[in-house]
């Protein structure tokens, strides 16, 4: 059985706006250059996201993650429609 991990969600509580995008900015500045999403396919993604009605509050429905965070993660995929992200949009 895998080792569950507690959604750091849930830790913000008490954090105004800025201190957020502050440290979401430190999350996405933490990943690795090898395993970060190219900056014009990041664009791509944050722009289907844009449009999509489960965007709520910079955050997506259907998995919780910040998509400024989770797009920026190149093996991350949309988790409602998997290929929604592919590099061929
Ligand atoms: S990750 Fe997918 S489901 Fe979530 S907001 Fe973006 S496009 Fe929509």
């Amino acid at each position: 059985m895998g080792v569950k991990i507690p959604c750091r969600r849930c830790l913000i509580e008490g954090l105004d706006e800025a201190e957020v995008m502050a440290k979401l900015q430190e999350y996405i500045d933490a990943i690795e250059p090898d395993m970060r999403t190219p900056d014009d396919l990041y664009r791509r993604r944050l722009a289907v996201c844009e449009t999509c009605p489960q965007l709520s509050g910079g955050m997506c429905r259907q998995c919780g993650c910040f998509v400024l965070y989770r797009a920026a993660k190149a093996a991350a995929f949309c988790p409602d429609v998997p290929d929604r992200w592919s590099g061929d949009m």
